[in-house]
């Protein structure tokens, strides 16, 4: 094994809804470690991109590899072809998703919510039976305190604005402990105050885990100051920092028609 491949590498991947691709030969590398802000118009491929990396869609053609450190003890990285595994099998890899809709329970409290994250999936029945161990109440706090919520664990998450809910399903994200983070549109509907306080939480997030994100926020990207791919008909048109993409002469074209 390579120690320092990369923790995602797509190549030629292709997926085909009807004979239309929707993802036509998109080749992409996330390092370890890396953020990296996805754009794209819509219909470019962005979701379906996800769906492929996650196991949810299988591609027509083309190597999706995951590079997996959980492994830490040997030093070693392990590789894995994501194409082979279905959406549970690659989210216990660690690769962990969150949708733009919150799927918080809104009759549980903060606490609850990320208590039913933790990974080993625990349902709320055995939450109310079962104690957490060591472990698991130091990975909770540690939560709380990463996504600011450590003096309202007992509010109810049905009393939590947009902003704060989306919060709370990046925390229960982080509960099943993936490596790699897709998170699509964290900061759609958010005040421009959440939109800035989610950024400072991903950069935060980015000093321990890989990030993908799906956004369309200008100023949410520039905040992140990471670097952008930009997507369009299924594959990667440019790539680059945010200003680097503006100045791109494929992207001027594409989205102001010159
Ligand atoms: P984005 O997320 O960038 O808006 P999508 O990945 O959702 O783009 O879609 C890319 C293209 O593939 C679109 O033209 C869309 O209509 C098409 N598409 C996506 N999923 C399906 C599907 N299940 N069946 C047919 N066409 C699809």
């Amino acid at each position: 094994h390579i120690d320092n491949s990369p923790v995602l590498y797509m190549d030629g991947v292709t997926v085909s809804f009807d004979g239309f691709k929707a993802l036509n030969n998109l080749s992409m590398t996330i390092e370890k470690g890396e953020m990296r802000a996805i754009i794209g118009p819509n219909g470019a491929g962005k979701t379906t991109m996800m769906d492929v990396i996650t196991g949810k869609t299988r591609p027509d053609e083309g190597t999706i590899r995951f590079s997996s450190s959980a492994n830490q003890a040997k030093n070693t990285n392990t590789d894995y072809d994501l194409t082979q595994y279905d959406e549970a099998a690659v989210a216990n890899l660690g690769v962990g998703r969150k949708f733009q809709k919150p799927s918080v329970i809104e009759s549980l409290t903060i606490f609850e919510n990320l208590e039913m994250s933790l990974k080993g999936g625990r349902t709320l029945w055995q939450s109310l039976f079962h104690k957490l161990s060591q472990e698991q109440k130091l990975k909770l706090d540690e939560i709380l305190h990463l996504i600011d919520m450590s003096d309202k664990a007992n509010d109810l998450a049905g009393n939590l604005s947009h902003g704060q809910k989306q919060w709370l399903e990046i925390g229960m994200l982080l509960g099943q402990e993936p490596e790699l983070l897709l998170i699509d549109e964290p900061a759609a509907g958010m005040t421009d105050e959440e939109t800035m306080k989610t950024a400072e939480l991903f950069k935060t997030l980015a000093k321990t885990h890989s990030l993908m994100v799906v956004e369309h926020d200008m100023d949410f990207i520039e905040a992140l100051g990471c670097k952008v791919t930009v997507l369009n008909e299924g594959s990667v048109l440019a790539e680059g920092t945010l200003q680097e993409v503006k100045a791109n002469e494929d992207v001027i074209e594409k989205y102001l028609g010159r």
